[in-house]
């Protein structure tokens, strides 16, 4: 303690943190935090050798590097050319200017969040966004909690509270991981839910169903696969065959269908995105799925289907600490409210799917013509977007590249990716690719500036 209150000599060269904040004076974060930073440093260099050297600059070089991750750690709006629409790393889907003037009018005023205006007294929260689901997705019911995963985690905890029920009967062909650290079996067990697998990894028949259910069975799960598919010698039976022997044993049976199409997307390709209302039409009690994929608003995981199943999860005091904040439930609503009334152009992820490929062939011509002054090959090329969030995992949607090309396309890449605002694209053939599907068309002179930036910084 003592010995780093009393300076010793080879301290002498090191500066005092005040003389190094007020150097600082440029950085855009808050002092404390540069503070802190510059303690933290300093800790480091007084930990060394006593006969190392310090050297000042490099001292400062260290300290503005440390800061630079700091601000580079912020939220902050990114320029998506990767081509993959509902990119979960870059915040899944972002929302257009009629949700977010709501959100924005949430957030400055008190609300009626739980508050029934017509009775003058309290009242629950997300009635309207229920209702609304109930009616996109053909469900007598619909409750809201934060994402797809606490939407599953409450349901099972719900239907397996009863000790002397505690299995939720599962084939193992959906025993998946789906994105970082979500894992179907890991979800059950930290539900309290007891693991009965079923049939094998690629062949699940509804005998196997049937076998499994008996007094212990709390229900019946089916996972959507999601960001993977199989392909050959593989059988799973129809959600409309699990329904009516859950019907039957008097068991409840959720589908978890990640993405959830509210609409048909077939439109996008041969792929068939199972579709909450057609889940529920073939006889599932409840369908889980989530708000930031492809429904196109902010993360929450929704819950449709039977009403009584519905209410008693709403009573269910785990609800309470997975509900969701007055902006998630007015982004919500606003963007239901816009799948409802077909204003599919007011959400982002849906015209984004949509764009016109020769307009996209026309921006990027513009894009190169802005940059040829510039050090650097660039040319019009053939991109395949995805729409990502776990869906879809084959279907291609053509698009247009800007291409790049530089002496150094990787150290390229790397400063485009912390320039301002940081440009995410991908490396393919020796090119920075920039795929224009998942670039806003309002981005283009943002997207230009911070390439002409960076490779003033690179040549
Ligand atoms: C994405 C996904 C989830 C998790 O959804 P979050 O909203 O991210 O919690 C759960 N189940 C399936 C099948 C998914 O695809």
């Amino acid at each position: 303690m003592n010995r780093l209150k009393q300076p010793l000599p080879w301290q002498r060269n090191i500066p005092s943190v005040d003389r190094i904040v007020r150097e600082l004076a440029e950085i855009n974060l808050p002092r404390a935090l540069v503070v802190a930073v510059v303690r933290r440093e300093l800790a480091g260099l007084r930990g060394r050798k006593v006969d190392e050297h310090v050297d000042q600059g490099q001292v400062m070089r260290r300290i503005r590097c440390a800061l630079e991750v700091l601000r580079r750690q912020k939220i902050q709006p990114v320029i998506n050319a990767t081509g993959i629409i509902i990119h979960t790393n870059l915040g899944r889907s972002p929302m257009g200017d009629r949700v977010v003037q709501t959100i924005s009018s949430a957030a400055s005023n008190f609300t009626n969040l739980e508050y029934d205006l017509g009775a003058g007294e309290r009242g629950s929260r997300g009635l309207y966004v229920e209702n609304a689901l109930a009616v996109l997705c053909l469900a007598e019911a619909a409750a809201v909690v934060n994402n797809c995963a606490a939407a599953l985690l409450l349901v099972l905890r719900h239907f397996t509270s009863d000790t002397a029920r505690r299995e939720v009967v599962i084939s193992r062909g959906e025993l998946v991981q789906i994105g970082g650290g979500f894992r179907i079996p890991e979800i059950l067990e930290s539900a309290g839910a007891v693991l009965r697998e079923i049939g094998t990894t690629n062949k699940t028949a509804i005998e196997d169903y049937r076998r499994a259910i008996g007094p212990d069975t709390a229900m019946i799960l089916k996972v959507h696969h999601s960001n993977f598919y199989m392909e050959g010698f593989v059988e799973s039976p129809a959600c409309r065959q699990i329904a009516a022997l859950a019907r039957r044993a008097k068991v409840p049976f959720l589908a978890d269908l990640g993405s959830g199409a509210v609409f048909d997307t077939t439109e996008l390709g041969p792929e068939r995105e199972p579709m909450p209302q057609s889940v529920l039409a073939d006889g599932a009690d409840l369908v889980c799925f989530s708000g930031d994929k492809l429904l196109g608003g902010p993360q929450a995981g929704i819950i449709v289907g039977s009403a009584a199943y519905i209410s008693a999860l709403k009573k269910n005091p785990m609800s309470r600490a997975l509900r969701c904040d007055k902006l998630i439930l007015a982004a919500l609503e606003a963007t239901v409210d816009l799948l409802l009334s077909g204003e599919l152009d007011q959400i982002p992820v849906r015209s984004m799917m949509n764009a016109d490929v020769a307009q996209l062939r026309k921006r990027a011509g513009q894009i190169i013509l802005a940059l040829s002054d510039l050090p650097l090959r660039a040319e019009i090329g053939a991109g395949c977007a995805r729409v990502g969030g776990g869906a879809l995992p084959r279907t291609r949607i053509e698009s247009v590249t800007v291409d790049l090309q530089t002496r150094s396309v990787r150290q390229f890449e790397q400063r485009l990716r912390c320039a301002c605002p940081p440009v995410i694209g991908y490396c393919e053939n020796d090119c920075l690719r920039l795929d224009l599907r998942t670039v806003f068309p309002t981005q283009d002179t943002l997207l230009i500036a911070a390439i002409r930036g960076t490779i003033q910084s690179v040549e």
